[in-house]
């Protein structure tokens, strides 16, 4: 059978548990036709390596703290080691104190706490593409998440400022690196249920609604149309779209009420 990924390597940067937007992406990316890498950073490592078992076909899992310089400059030998370059690359991961980053904490947030959400969730789509462009020497596809960062949530507070950042991220990226055959897109999914999801106090605020004024409806516990549409990225269909957010959120952005 054809898949749209057939012979692409793909490197799913952000997996922990297979509630994660990444690990849908790494399962759907290997039924197209994909070699799998996925990574994931020290404290969770143990459990991405039991959760790789559960893919379709078990895949490599890397260590990558995107905040460690030493992690993104030994990347490329790291991935050496499966596969002999990458084809696509996929930005799974952010971070905020829960504590003061989220909750409706937002005036008073401390700025060591602000720089680190920011330095996870939005400079890391730039060092993560750049440590890994000495992979894609034949262009390639990078693909981010973000959650709709044009207007303020209830709850999202500075996550929301990191994502608005890593949205302007994605178009400069993908202004220096078109010409190196490297598209670079987002996909802007509706609220889900991961872990990540949990730990945001008042989370519910958010996706309350959402299911009704979205004209597709909203499942917030099914990854695949997200996870699908970062395929679809990563494959040769969108030859020319970069700098592109794509919604998968059963339309709710386009609904004035
Ligand atoms: P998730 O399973 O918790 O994934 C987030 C990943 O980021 C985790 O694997 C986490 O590792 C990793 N991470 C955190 N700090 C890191 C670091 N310094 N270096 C490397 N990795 C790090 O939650 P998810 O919902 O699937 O999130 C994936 C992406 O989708 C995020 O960008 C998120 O903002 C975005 N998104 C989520 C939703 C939603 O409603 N869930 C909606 C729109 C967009 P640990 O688990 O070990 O901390």
């Amino acid at each position: 059978m054809m898949g749209v990924l057939d012979g692409k390597r793909i490197l799913v940067a952000g997996v922990t548990m297979d509630t994660s937007i990444g690990f849908a992406v790494a399962k759907i990316a290997q039924e197209q036709g994909a070699t799998v890498l996925i990574s994931n950073f020290g404290r969770a490592l143990g459990i991405t390596r039991r959760i790789a078992g559960r893919l379709p076909a078990e895949a490599p899992v890397l260590e990558l703290d995107v905040t460690d310089p030493e992690h993104l400059e030994r990347l490329p030998e790291l991935v050496r080691e499966h596969v002999d370059g990458l084809d696509g690359v996929v930005h799974s991961i952010a971070y905020g104190n829960p504590e003061t980053m989220l909750g409706g904490k937002f005036l008073g947030a401390p700025w060591a706490d602000v720089a680190q959400a920011v330095q996870v969730s939005a400079f890391s789509l730039a060092s993560l593409t750049q440590a890994c462009q000495p992979l894609m020497t034949s262009g390639g596809s990078v693909v981010g998440l973000t959650f709709d960062a044009t207007v303020a949530w209830p709850a999202y507070d500075w996550m929301g400022v990191a994502k608005a950042g890593l949205e302007s991220c994605s178009r400069y990226l993908a202004r220096d690196l078109g010409p190196h055959g490297i598209r670079v897109n987002l996909v802007s999914a509706g609220p889900l249920k991961t872990l990540a999801a949990k730990a945001i106090p008042g989370f519910e605020d958010i996706e309350a609604g959402w299911a009704t004024k979205a004209p597709l409806g909203w499942d917030n516990v099914d990854l695949e149309p997200t996870a699908k549409a970062v395929v679809a990225l990563l494959s040769d269909f969108f030859p020319a779209t970069t700098g592109e957010i794509v919604h998968v959120d059963g339309g709710y952005h386009a609904m004035g009420a």
